[in-house]
């Protein structure tokens, strides 16, 4: 099964959607703030325990705003002459320990003579980040992810991590990317909107091939120029 993914238009909708309202709240809570401030210099005294409580709750919205706004807005990207490879093994490394605790290895394939990429690698990291991170979540009981870097005969830069997990039912393929689908107890559902929505800034495209008991494989493929 195989599902070429179109959800990254949308993704990029949503991402300034939730930029502009969460400037838009922000507004607000600075008049909130300022005025709550002032009545409780003057009447504080006789409602400690309220104004607490206002003001803990305001600093909770805040707090949501603001990693709302880190989510939706990405950080000083810096694209420059990237080495997906070395960007691939820096991030096999850090999950090397989460890996060993899981009973999961890598099997590790990366073209020899790869062209370098014009490329945010810190973006880029954090997409692999996210599927490696995925990929040894679905597997409880061990076993391989076997990861590869190579190039197409159509100028494009191919990296596949495939796992060998519960796999994904046809039906559920399309959610992958949407905001906050997760089948997880303690998930987010962001990893891969935030992955997909950067593979888009990159002009490239994600498929995802799975089998139910057998696997998944995530495609990305980014072009050379
Ligand atoms: P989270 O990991 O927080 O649930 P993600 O956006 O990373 O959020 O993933 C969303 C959902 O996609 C997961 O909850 C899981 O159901 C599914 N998924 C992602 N990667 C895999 C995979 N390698 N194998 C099986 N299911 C996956
Ligand atoms: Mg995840």
């Amino acid at each position: 099964m195989q599902e070429q993914l179109r959800k990254s238009d949308t993704l990029t909708v949503v991402g300034e959607l939730a930029a502009g309202i969460a400037h838009e709240i922000r507004n607000p809570m600075t008049a909130l703030k300022g005025f709550i401030q002032l009545l409780e210099n003057s009447i504080g005294e006789q409602h400690a325990m309220y104004f607490h409580v206002i003001k803990s709750e305001l600093q909770r919205i805040e707090s949501i705003i603001t990693e709302f706004l880190i989510l939706a807005k990405p950080q000083a990207v810096q694209y420059q002459e990237t080495n997906l490879i070395k960007t691939m093994k820096d991030t096999v490394e850090l999950l090397n320990a989460q890996a060993m605790m899981h009973n999961v290895q890598f099997n590790e394939y990366y073209q020899s003579n790869l062209s370098t990429l014009y490329a945010e690698p810190n973006q880029l990291k954090q997409v692999f980040i996210n599927i490696i991170k995925n990929a040894i979540e679905v597997m409880p009981k061990g076993g391989y992810i076997s990861i590869s870097i190579e190039e197409t005969e159509e100028q494009q830069i191919h990296i596949c991590i495939k796992d060998e997990g519960s796999g994904i039912p046809k039906d559920k393929v399309k959610k992958l990317g949407e905001p906050f689908y997760t089948t997880k107890e303690r998930g987010t559902g962001l990893g891969l909107m935030v992955s997909f929505k950067i593979i888009k800034e990159h002009r490239g495209t994600v498929e995802v091939e799975s089998e139910v008991g057998a696997g998944t494989a995530f495609h990305i493929y980014l072009p050379k120029k």
